[in-house]
């Protein structure tokens, strides 16, 4: 850890949230993140870019436009496998500057009948990052519309896509004392600090109670929850009417683990989560196995089939939509940009790094075939001991 995990900066939103916790008490951890993120006035992703070079952090399609090539062809096969509508949604969710979008049309101009077809619907909750993607897809052959809701996209057959998105959707953390596990969450100290402390868990830990299965777990165990269900909700209602097809990518782990991921990211540098309020990105890694869970479930529930693709490692996704191929054919048309590109794609398909650590996952209508590049899930076990492994950003 190479932050003071002490320092506390009296951010305006910071001082907004010790008045709230004066008045309600502590916080729960998905209370202060959704807080952070989204408060109208001082959330991070209300005010900021966020991604790319002056941003707080680079993603995957900032480190190639590869990426978002294949995605965009990966894309066009599955517009193929739904029979070519003549009306396609494509949905892009949280799309940061909007280059994988841009890149993603740029590759898809061979086949124009799919551009024809698309309408391009961008749903972002930043206004400075609505800006930036303006001018990105300026020049692009389809005019886009921004929406803050999936729930606001004109119904019809969509393809949904989502690079770095779960990650930012709000978590709960639990921690086990005395043997019971509590709600973690956000007080104030008598030095009028904002410090983790724990409460009581409620009737509302349902989710947690689902996923749990670390009753062994020592006491001072931390375990995290992600509620997806109001996006899932909106992916199934919008598969009842019309063909859905939805790729995340993400970075996360395969089985429900016992350990903390919230981590706080300013200006390409990690800090204390509660260090700087609504001035950093904050987020969690994606548990792919407790989302898979929550989709089964919830389709279930609404008798609506969603199959799930995958998770895949983002190295063996991209490798079979032909990340080698592509990456060749770039450096023999840009020989002056060869190497550059070589050390991009390595750091996408790393091994230790990016390779692993992010994930792939679809859903789709149960009747398209199988979405390209995903294999079918491994059985895993639910419960892994030990920390998840850090996060590559
Ligand atoms: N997909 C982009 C950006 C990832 S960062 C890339 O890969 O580069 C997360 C993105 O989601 C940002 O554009 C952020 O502004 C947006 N965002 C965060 N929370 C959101 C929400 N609740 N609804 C819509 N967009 C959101």
């Amino acid at each position: 850890m190479s932050y003071d995990p002490e320092q506390r900066r009296d951010t305006a939103l910071a001082l907004k949230i010790k008045q709230q916790i004066a008045s309600k008490g502590p916080m729960s951890i998905a209370q202060f993140m959704r807080a952070c993120l989204q408060d109208e006035t001082y959330g991070y992703y209300r005010t900021r870019k966020a991604v790319g070079a002056a941003g707080d952090f680079i993603t995957a399609p900032e480190v190639t436009q590869v990426f978002g090539e294949l995605i965009g062809l990966w894309s066009a096969v599955v517009w193929q496998q739904m029979g070519a509508p003549e009306r396609i949604n494509l949905i892009e969710l949280g799309p940061g500057r909007g280059t994988l979008i841009a890149d993603a049309l740029r590759a898809a101009r061979i086949l124009p009948n799919f551009i024809q077809a698309i309408s391009l619907h961008l749903v972002e909750s930043s206004e400075p990052a609505r800006e930036v993607q303006r001018v990105t897809l300026q020049e692009c052959a389809v005019t886009p519309s921004w929406y803050d809701s999936i729930d606001d996209v004109p119904p019809g057959p969509s393809i949904i896509l989502g690079n770095e998105f779960l990650d930012v959707l709000p978590v709960e953390q639990f921690v086990k004392r005395d043997g019971q596990w509590r709600r973690r969450a956000v007080a104030v100290d008598g030095n009028e600090r904002l410090v983790f402390s724990d409460v009581a868990l409620n009737a509302d830990a349902q989710a947690f109670d689902q996923m749990r299965a670390a009753d062994s777990a020592a006491n001072g165990a931390i375990m995290e929850a992600c509620d997806f269900g109001a996006l899932l909700q909106s992916l199934i209602e919008r598969a009842a009417a019309a063909p859905l097809a939805a790729l995340f990518l993400d970075y996360g782990h395969d089985s429900t683990q016992i350990g903390e991921t919230l981590q706080a990211v300013r200006a390409h540098h990690y800090e204390h989560p509660l260090t700087s309020p609504g001035d950093a990105d904050l987020t969690c890694h994606v548990n792919f196995r407790d989302f898979t869970r929550q989709t089964n479930a919830a389709s279930e529930l609404a008798g609506i089939e969603l199959a799930i693709d995958g998770p895949s490692a983002q190295a063996q996704f991209l490798g079979a939509l032909g990340i080698i191929e592509r990456a060749s054919n770039l450096m023999n048309a840009n020989p002056e940009d060869a190497a550059d590109i070589e050390i991009a794609i390595a750091r996408l398909l790393a091994p230790q790094g990016m390779g692993t650590r992010f994930k792939a996952i679809g859903l789709r209508s149960a009747k398209l075939p199988p979405l390209p590049g995903l294999s079918s899930p491994a059985p895993v076990p639910i419960v892994a001991d030990g920390a998840p492994a850090g996060s590559n950003r």
